[in-house]
């Protein structure tokens, strides 16, 4: 049997990112919202292995929609946290820039376009900057839910969270001001690590 999907903890206090993301949202979205795509990615994983032990053949299908959103969910939400620091902010170094020049023209072209993928956003969903296995380049998309509309191959580097559990009790519903903010405490870092591994990955 496999292990439990498990909520890891924050890599910082809750009031770390302050001002740019408030303790009490980041509190409530890590120990509700994030554990709930825990316990959910759980639930839907231990069904899927009754059905399957039980030839329960009429809903595997909706238990594998329900893992593939509760999965993703735990995924996005343990990237994001990582992606976020309390040093970042600025702009990426090193090798990660030049694929983003090279890509987007300027890393303000990549900024705008993650930030437009949020403030866009019809319902919810994510904005992420993915390395595509494919064309061996950087990509941004508009993710839905948290597991629609995404590139099949591509790995996420950075990940924002464009639910309304993200950003309402501090920013209300301006979307903006919350993405700007982000932009303060991204972990540039971190994406940098992200893409050392993943860029010379090249699929299928
Ligand atoms: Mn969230």
């Amino acid at each position: 049997m496999s292990t439990p999907y498990s909520l890891p903890d924050l890599p910082y206090d809750y009031s770390a990112l302050e001002p740019h993301y408030e303790a009490r949202t980041l509190e409530l979205h890590h120990d509700k919202h994030h554990s709930t795509y825990v316990d959910g990615a759980n639930t839907a994983s231990e069904k899927l292995t009754a059905a399957r032990s039980d030839a329960d053949d009429e809903h595997l299908v909706e238990l594998e929609q329900a893992l593939a959103f509760n999965v993703s969910g735990h995924l996005l939400h343990s990237m994001f946290w990582q992606n976020l620091s309390p040093d970042g902010g600025d702009k990426p170094t090193g090798e990660l820039a030049a694929s983003i020049d090279d890509q987007f023209g300027a890393f303000d072209a990549c900024r705008t376009q993650m930030s437009r993928a949020i403030t866009t956003l019809q319902g919810s969903g994510w904005a992420t900057l993915v390395w595509d296995t494919l064309g061996g380049r950087l990509q941004v998309t508009q993710v839905r839910d948290h597991q629609h509309n995404q590139i099949q191959g591509a790995v996420p580097l950075l990940v924002i969270d464009g639910w309304e559990h993200a950003f309402y009790l501090q920013f209300g519903p301006d979307k903006e001001s919350y993405v700007e903010s982000i932009w303060n405490v991204v972990n540039w870092m971190d994406v940098e690590s992200r893409f050392a591994q993943v860029s010379r990955l090249v699929l299928p």
